[in-house]
């Protein structure tokens, strides 16, 4: 396997002026080096991930030093046997993340301190201290630190009142928190200085950042790294391999992510080849039996053939 291509990952927290046309006149950039991938870009700054070759990759973190406003930004790369995206898009939201605040948060102004993996490394082994997983549920679900906490929510924007609601447990505590590349926490962690919290620790560039640091290694991380592009899953730790998904119908060892095959669920779900055979790629038994189930129409089975596998299953056809 070669791998001639890379992929790239950073956020800059920097105003944008005219964001609407700076993202038009970007994604022409962009097409131009023939990379792929998402690139956010909002009054507050910027957030991509793209593809491409060496040279192609090389290019784009050229053009975005050239601007003052991105001369200081850190791209994290990744290597890669092909594109991990198959289009290129450059869009433009008010906020790059949303926490869902009425007073939203400027991290060039307020956010938590920042911590190397090794300083976030020892900060995680001491009893003091509390690790908060600032993602969503599904990506907690492949890996995490080990002992983090994971919030019971759906999405990053009800951590605040998530937070609130849990508030006891953690004042008295040093706080740690850590996302996929850091720019969730940018926002997370000043936030959390804002409620009051004192000690406010956020894993600076993230567990990317920390799955290649030559010290650290990935030490202490369980999984896998959720990522959102076509890889879904990259490793962390190289020190050692904890597997902690759970497959979604009998809960033995996986982290093979599918989405639901009811196009109208999509819900992702870890699953093994077999079980995703054995259920028919549905998450519940509607997700199954739906008429545009994408595994049903992909595997060309025929209506004896899903009512057998339902069969086997113990589910009937209403
Ligand atoms: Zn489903």
């Amino acid at each position: 396997m070669t791998q001639d291509y890379r992929v790239l990952l950073y956020y800059q927290y920097v105003p944008i002026e005219n964001g609407e046309q700076f993202a038009q006149a970007h994604l022409a950039a962009c097409k131009a080096l023939g990379i792929k991938g998402r690139i956010l870009v909002a009054d507050e700054g910027i957030n991509g991930t793209v593809s491409g070759t060496f040279e192609q990759t090389e290019a784009y973190i050229k053009m975005m030093h050239a601007d003052p406003r991105f001369a200081e930004t850190i791209f994290k790369i990744d290597l890669s046997e092909d594109h991990a995206f198959k289009k290129m898009h450059v869009r433009y939201r008010k906020e790059l993340v949303s926490l869902n605040l009425e007073d939203d948060i400027d991290p060039l102004a307020l956010t938590g301190a920042y911590l190397s993996p090794k300083e976030f490394k020892d900060a995680m082994l001491d009893d003091n201290t509390v690790v908060i997983d600032a993602r969503n549920d599904y990506e907690f679900d492949l890996g995490h630190f080990r002992g983090a906490v994971r919030p019971d929510i759906r999405s990053f924007r009800e951590l605040p009142q998530w937070i609130r609601d849990h508030k006891e447990e953690f004042m008295e505590k040093r706080v740690l928190t850590y996302c996929t590349g850091g720019i969730r926490c940018e926002k997370f962690s000043g936030w959390l200085v804002r409620e009051g919290f004192k000690d406010v620790g956020q894993l600076h560039g993230g567990i990317a950042t920390y799955g290649k640091d030559p010290e650290v290694r990935g030490d202490l991380w369980d999984g896998q790294m959720y990522v959102f592009d076509s890889r879904i899953a990259v490793p962390i730790n190289h020190v050692e391999h904890v597997i902690v998904g759970k497959d979604w119908f009998d809960g033995t060892p996986c982290e093979r992510y599918i989405n639901c095959g009811n196009p109208e669920c999509n819900r992702q779900i870890l699953a093994s080849e077999a079980n995703e055979a054995t259920y028919l790629g549905g998450c519940r038994h509607e997700c199954r039996i739906h008429p545009r189930n994408r595994y049903i129409v992909s595997h060309h089975l025929s209506e004896s053939e899903v009512a057998e596998r339902l069969h086997a299953i113990h589910e009937v056809v209403a």
